[in-house]
């Protein structure tokens, strides 16, 4: 039985991660805002040292693994894209940063990180944008979408899950990830029925986006599906898998991208 830390713990498809982890006899760390073992907020650079070294502290018998899923997704205010680079994507990164070296001491740690079907399914993400967060720089990523206007939290999000899938790609293959025994991969989750896409239903200015999306299978996804897919690639299934980005959405990447492999 391994240890885990799992971010947004406290609802949605952290927590089905959570409770599928537990229910099999793993110890999950759970961090989220509430109603978690470590209560932080991952949306400061304050909020992360202490989460991570919180969830450190906690894990006496070492760390055998991590999900990132705490997260927000596009929505009102004109402070929403500055938390969702905040914790879409800083949030992903600098506690796996403070995690890496307990991580490594496993030998065969496993990392699994949310990132989403906006990734290819948004058009025109500014490069910028990407470049700019893998350059640590949340100030640039976050002006990077303000032409877009009200539609900028769209721009950041898509933005955040781009920057966390390609920072983990570029990570997965070097010698301080794979060398050191830690898979990282990423999910790629579809429309989920979970309080985040609920909220955006719930949305008069987002609702119809999100009616309108296209999902060959004709259903949203439940969060405790997406969970089952978190736990096999936590599970020795996935010792020969590091650098992977699996889509998990009704259909709807491969009918934006019939034609791509
Ligand atoms: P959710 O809203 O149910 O859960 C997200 C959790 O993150 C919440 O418990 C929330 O409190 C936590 N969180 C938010 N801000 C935080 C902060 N500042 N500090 C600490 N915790 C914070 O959402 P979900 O749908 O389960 O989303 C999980 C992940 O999956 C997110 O990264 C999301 O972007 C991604 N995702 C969701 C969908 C979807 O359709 N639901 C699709 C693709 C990707």
């Amino acid at each position: 039985m391994g240890t885990y830390a799992v971010t947004g713990s406290a609802s949605g498809m952290g927590k089905a991660t959570a409770d599928q982890l537990r229910a099999a006899g793993h110890t999950v760390i759970g961090v989220d805002l509430k109603d978690a073992d470590v209560t932080a907020d991952l949306s400061t650079s304050a909020g992360r040292s202490a989460a991570a070294a919180e969830v450190l502290k906690l894990a006496t018998t070492g760390l055998d693994g991590a999900v990132l899923a705490a997260g927000l997704g596009p929505g009102p205010g004109d402070s929403r894209s500055r938390l969702i680079i905040e914790v879409n994507y800083f949030g992903v990164v600098d506690l796996l940063a403070a995690w890496r070296t307990e991580l490594a001491k496993s030998g065969n740690a496993k990392v699994v990180i949310f990132s989403s079907n906006s990734t290819t399914t948004t058009p025109v993400v500014p490069g910028s944008t990407i470049k700019a967060l893998l350059a640590g720089d949340a100030e640039k990523a976050i002006a990077s979408v303000k032409r877009f206007g009200k539609n900028a939290s769209a721009f950041a999000y898509a933005g955040s899950k781009i920057g966390v899938s390609r920072w983990m790609r570029r990570n997965a293959v070097t010698a301080e990830w794979a060398g050191a025994g830690i898979r990282l991969n990423a999910i790629a989750p579809g429309a989920i029925l979970t309080p985040l896409l609920q909220a955006q239903l719930d949305d008069p200015e987002l609702a119809g986006a999100i009616e309108g999306f296209p999902i060959p299978l004709g259903t949203y996804g439940q969060a405790d599906q997406i969970a089952q897919w978190v736990v096999f690639m936590l599970s020795p299934a996935a010792d020969f898998m590091t650098g992977s980005l699996v889509f998990v959405d009704g259909g709807t990447d491969a009918l934006y991208r019939s034609d791509d492999w």
